[in-house]
């Protein structure tokens, strides 16, 4: 009990509490500001802004910018594309929002002093693909950080939030947040008018491809622990698509991108025999997707899908042809700082394994699955729409705002709008910050509540881990294996094997089915209770169990939405070989969950979607 008592309890009240300081919650705290001129913004980030988020090592493209000044594109393209590489289903009411605001927030990057690359010819920003400009990003999350920084009241880093606190009359009203501080292990309160969920999709809930001490090394980052997701899920909020999982089409073993290889160094790829292989698969495709294999461009999966067919076939492994564009100097430079500018280990990879691409094409390979929301894949909460496009159906009160009064989202926490992006992400924040703040205008005198008597029982379960690791040692002599406690490594390895052979990752080519999935969801089940004899060394450790807290609630969410699901939406992110066709019929539809965290049930529901531009 002594180690409850000593433990110090900060208390900090805000208008706007944005939670995670990545892209998304660097434009909430932003424009909160803007908007908010003499509100409290506060920011809070379980690392530091300054290079926290999946943009932390720096990118070499903005993927989202309509380029609406030169009329390259209109946001309505962009809907376009977003539908068509979604196999049909995305909220286009909030995809066209952040592409109508997209622009202006590029805009403000380079004001900030982020280098964009300019096309000498024309004077216009380089295009790497249609929707992609290229820049010289390794700082591009300082910059973006640095605007954040000077707009919030605070920024509290290094506090990792667990839980959301609902208001104590009202039962569908957030109130604030807990967590603790990662360093010195403070606990934390909260109390806001209205709360921003900004914190990042999810990796390793899937078993990675890379094990053991390279396990660290997957495409997304690892410390994405899907806590965008277990935040609202616990409150209640409604989630949508969360079966809608991303593999990616990678470099092997450094996951490097490829956007730049293949669209602005026009490289290719080939089987293992020199053989171009994706048109031999485009029958096949058809018969599963009908016309969406002949659309352009091919959706993201398919091209998945097509690389996937071709190695079980065995004619693998597929390559990227990057003999032929490496010879031109220009290219090949390019080729390389695409890599030193964000994902240096893909370099240091190809130095150990003595690849030069100039003379040697490397292998490419498909990533576990991850869940995003703001990337080629669209997994989040259910959110109400602008007020001026959404219809009526998506709309229940403020913009961004989740089924929780008070409760808002942007960035991969929101679902539905895929392909938005680090620019897009942050044009979200700006736009669920507007709409935070006139809702805390709206509320007037109203003060939320939050109860005493939560946050305190709270404190105890939060710290818990560390009581359990404390007491359980000492029937131990050596190891880490305890009759009394579970390490959250070992958790998150059963964790990622359960969603590995149950839920359809690497080990099964991404194939499951209904008994695979009700299989998978009772030991997900069994999980769950023993993470309560989670144990945990320090404080580094208790971050851990909480992170692992937050991905099996996800993977839970994961599981649900698939077997809810009964079709084959997306060949090349994931299978039910029962269901093995897309179905129109059936499921040209958005899935819905609510969680009870109460009686740990999950209510599943369709949703309609509604086709706004032609
Ligand atoms: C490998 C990779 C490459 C990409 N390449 C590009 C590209 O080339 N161009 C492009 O435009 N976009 C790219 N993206 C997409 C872009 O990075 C994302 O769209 C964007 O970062 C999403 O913003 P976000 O704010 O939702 O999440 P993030 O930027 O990931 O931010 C989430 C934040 O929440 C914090 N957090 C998480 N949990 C908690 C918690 N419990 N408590 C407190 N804080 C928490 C995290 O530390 C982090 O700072 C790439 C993404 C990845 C993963």
């Amino acid at each position: 009990m002594g180690l409850f008592t000593r433990r110090k309890t900060v208390f900090v009240d805000s208008d706007i509490l944005v939670i995670g300081g990545g892209m998304a919650g660097c434009g909430a705290t932003y424009e909160s500001r803007y908007w908010g001129r003499d509100l409290k913004i506060v920011c809070v980030e379980k690392a530091n802004i300054e290079r926290s988020g999946a943009v932390a090592q720096g990118l070499y493209a903005i993927n989202c910018y309509m380029g609406m000044q030169w009329n390259e594109n209109q946001p309505e393209d962009h809907v376009r594309y977003a539908r068509n590489d979604l196999m049909g289903l995305v909220r286009e009411d909030l995809g066209y929002d952040i592409a109508r605001h997209v622009d202006a927030t590029v805009h403000k990057f380079e004001e900030w002093g982020l280098p964009i690359m300019r096309d000498p010819k024309t004077g216009r920003y380089q295009r790497e693909g249609k929707w992609q400009i290229m820049i010289h990003g390794e700082s591009y999350k300082p910059i973006v950080a640095e605007a954040a920084r000077k707009a919030a009241t605070k920024v509290y880093n290094r506090i990792m939030v667990t839980h959301l606190l609902m208001d104590k009359t009202k039962p569908n009203r957030v109130a604030g947040a807990v967590g603790f501080n990662v360093r010195n292990g403070d606990f934390y309160v909260f109390r806001s008018k209205a709360i921003i969920v900004s914190a990042g999709g999810a990796s390793h809930i899937f078993k990675p491809r890379a094990v053991g001490e390279g396990m660290g090394r997957t495409w997304y980052a690892p410390w994405s622990s899907a806590s965008a997701y277990a935040l609202p899920i616990l409150a209640g909020a409604k989630m949508m698509q969360m079966e809608n999982r991303i593999v990616l089409t990678r470099f092997k073993d450094g996951y490097g991108p490829v956007g730049a290889y293949f669209l602005h160094l026009k490289t290719y790829t080939e089987n293992g025999y020199g053989e171009e292989y994706e048109s031999k698969w485009h029958d096949h495709t058809k018969e599963l997707v009908g016309d969406y294999v002949d659309r352009h461009p091919v959706p993201t999966c398919l091209r998945n899908h097509a690389l996937l067919e071709e190695v079980k076939a065995g004619r693998g492994p597929i390559r990227m042809v990057t003999k032929e564009a490496f010879q031109d100097s220009h290219k090949e430079t390019v080729g390389w700082e695409n890599f030193l500018g964000m994902t240096i280990g893909q370099a240091v990879v190809w130095a150990s394994q003595n690849i030069d691409p100039k003379h040697t094409n490397p292998e490419l390979t498909t990533s576990e699955p991850y869940v995003m929301g703001s990337h080629a894949t669209c997994s989040g909460a259910w959110a109400s729409g602008p007020a001026d496009y959404a219809p009526s159906e998506y709309q229940w009160g403020y913009n961004r705002m989740m089924t929780v009064d008070g409760l808002f989202g942007a960035g991969d926490a929101i679902g539905g709008t895929a392909h938005k992006f680090s620019s897009g992400s942050f044009t979200e924040g700006r736009i669920a910050a507007k709409a935070a703040v006139n809702f805390v205008n709206d509320l007037g005198n109203e003060q939320p509540q939050v109860s005493e008597r939560e946050y305190e029982d709270l404190k105890k379960v939060i710290f818990q881990p560390l009581e359990n690791y404390k007491v359980g040692r000492n029937e131990i002599v050596a190891g880490t294996v305890s009759p009394s406690y579970i390490l959250p490594i070992n958790g998150l390895q059963r964790l990622e094997k359960i969603m590995d052979e149950y839920v359809g990752g690497i080990g099964s080519y991404y194939t499951t089915n209904e008994p695979l999935l009700t299989r998978g969801i009772e030991l997900l089940s069994m999980l769950k209770e023993d993470l309560a004899h989670l144990g945990a060394e320090d404080l580094h450790q208790l971050q851990r169990a909480w992170e692992l807290h937050h991905r099996v609630l996800t993977s839970e969410a994961v599981a649900q939405h698939t077997l809810f699901r009964t079709e084959t939406r997306w060949p090349g992110y994931y299978y039910r070989a029962d269901h093995p066709k897309l179905d129109d019929t059936d499921w040209h539809c958005f899935t819905l969950s609510r969680y009870d965290s109460e009686s740990g049930k999950w209510e599943m529901e369709k949703a309609p979607v509604y086709h706004i531009i032609d």
